[in-house]
């Protein structure tokens, strides 16, 4: 079968149907044998984490977009990989739209025989007041909260996808060293994107996507302005393991003081830790035995941390007036599991910042994932505006070519970059609010938070439209 030569076709892909394996090794290069010839592409992708490869994958799979010619650059070697019979110690939480954008490329079927665990209640409290949020499958038409599957995972499902017959139009480079861009200074259309590599090859294309993470090189090339802040806190990973076997399929976040911690279910015995706090604490933390570390963990959990009198008076008075006024606030408080013992030398820290690029386009170019927004992981958001880059990008490049027009015709790039930012940016400044007002300890913002908190769980249209607003 010749597959149609659209304008955007610079190749003829010949696909032969019982020939899969001959196929898949003219489509894969490794930095040594790769075809010089071969250096012009439609869209060239920088970057394969979670984002990019899906980005390449949705490329592939959408009809109207599968004849571009797609070039995947990731940095990292492409390893072999089998399921590990112990969870790796970094998972994300996705949405319930994730799921449908993953779906939709049939990588979920990938995730759902490995590992991918449901959320089905989730309880948010608060160190130092009695308030509380929590969230059911029944606030959701009786759908999974959310959905907690290890990055390795979920970037294995995806390749597996992306290097199946049914993705023909990707080339993926891995182990990729990218050295620089020269990018077009109009938005004429005419002058493409160079991609110099450190081996002296350069690639061409009309379209680049940066999909290389926080510290974007495209980004930088780009020239766009970049809103950035370190939290100034670290964020500790590890896979916990349950004192009690259960159905777990409950996530919990506390916010204590110092920061929050959340415990994201894996199976009935064992949970994912992130823990945010300050580098030093972070530091000490990781330090400690791992019976000690334990023991820490508990304490976070379980402390009473001291309560200023007026505010409990007045969350008191607010619960009551809420029963009174005949709302009901929301399911009654949990108590949180306690952890038994880590996997050993699971725990490890990463840094939390925020970031935002004030542009997503520039002439050519368009930046998705971490690249172009960077979230604290505190509402399990991250990864999951990046997926909604890879769906709103997809579609304004497929009603571009649609509508006759270049992949890269600065209008639709325009809109993509609009789209998100209207969804992207109100999240962001909202994760970071959050931040901000649960860092503090001062009884008027703890009076402020917890009585929004109360109203937010009580008042189910509001709470209705945070969970839309989250998984869209
Ligand atoms: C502790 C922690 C917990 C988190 N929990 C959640 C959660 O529950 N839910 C959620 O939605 N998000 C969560 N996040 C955020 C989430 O991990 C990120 O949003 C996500 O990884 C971003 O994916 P990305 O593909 O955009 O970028 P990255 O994951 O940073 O991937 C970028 C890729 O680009 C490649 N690259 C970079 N530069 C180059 C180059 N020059 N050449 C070639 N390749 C290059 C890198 O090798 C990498 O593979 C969490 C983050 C942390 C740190």
């Amino acid at each position: 079968m010749i597959r149609n030569l659209s304008k955007y076709n610079n190749l003829v892909i010949i696909s032969i149907k019982n020939n899969a394996k001959s196929i898949a090794a003219v489509r894969r290069y490794s930095n040594q044998n790769y075809e010089q010839s071969r250096t012009k592409y439609d869209v060239v992708i920088a970057g394969g984490g979670m984002v990019g490869c899906t980005l390449a994958c949705a490329l592939g799979k959408m009809s109207l977009l599968s004849n571009l010619k797609v070039l995947l650059l990731e940095g990292s070697p492409d390893k072999p990989y089998q399921l590990p019979p112990e969870y790796s110690n970094r998972v994300v939480a996705l949405s319930q739209n994730t799921k449908s954008l993953m779906s939709s490329l049939s990588v979920w079927q990938h995730l759902e025989k490995m590992r991918v665990n449901p959320v089905r209640h989730m309880q948010v409290w608060d160190a130092c007041s009695d308030a509380l949020i929590s969230f059911s499958s029944a606030d959701i038409m009786n759908d999974d909260v959310a959905y907690i599957v290890e990055n390795d995972v979920l970037l294995h499902a995806v390749n597996t996808e992306l290097k199946s017959n049914s993705v023909q139009n990707v080339d993926i480079v891995y182990g990729a060293k990218i050295v620089g861009y020269e990018l077009p200074k109009t938005t004429s259309g005419n002058e493409e994107c160079l991609v110099k590599m450190d081996d002296g090859k350069s690639y061409t294309c009309n379209l680049l996507i940066g999909a290389d993470g926080a510290k974007s090189a495209v980004r930088e090339a780009m020239g766009v302005q970049y809103v950035s802040w370190d939290y100034d806190h670290m964020g500790i990973v590890a896979t916990l393991h349950l004192a009690e076997e259960s159905e777990n399929n409950m996530a919990w976040q506390r916010f204590l003081p110092t920061g929050p911690i959340a415990l994201l279910p894996l199976d009935s015995t064992r949970s994912s830790l992130v823990w945010s706090t300050s580098p030093a604490h972070a530091r000490e933390l990781l330090k400690l035995p791992e019976e000690s570390f334990v023991d820490a963990l508990n304490d976070a959990l379980w402390k009473q941390y001291p309560r200023n009198s007026a505010v409990d008076a007045a969350t008191t008075w607010v619960a009551s007036w809420l029963r009174r006024a005949g709302y009901q606030d929301g399911a009654a408080r949990q108590l949180p599991p306690s952890v038994r013992a880590i996997t050993p030398r699971s725990r490890a820290a990463f840094p939390f910042g925020f970031g935002h690029s004030t542009r997503y386009v520039a002439p050519g170019v368009a930046l998705i994932g971490d690249a172009a927004h960077r979230v604290h992981p505190l509402a399990g958001q991250g990864v999951n505006l990046g997926f909604g880059d890879v769906r709103d990008l997809t579609s304004c490049l497929a009603d571009a070519l649609y509508a006759g027009l270049d992949i890269n015709d600065p209008s639709w790039l325009s809109k993509y970059e609009s789209t998100r930012q209207r969804h992207n940016v109100p999240t962001q400044l909202a994760i970071d609010a959050l931040y901000r007002l649960y860092r503090a300890d001062l009884p008027p913002l703890v009076l402020a938070r917890s009585v929004g908190l109360q109203l937010t769980n009580a008042l189910h249209p509001l709470k209705k439209f945070i969970i839309s607003h989250a998984t869209t």
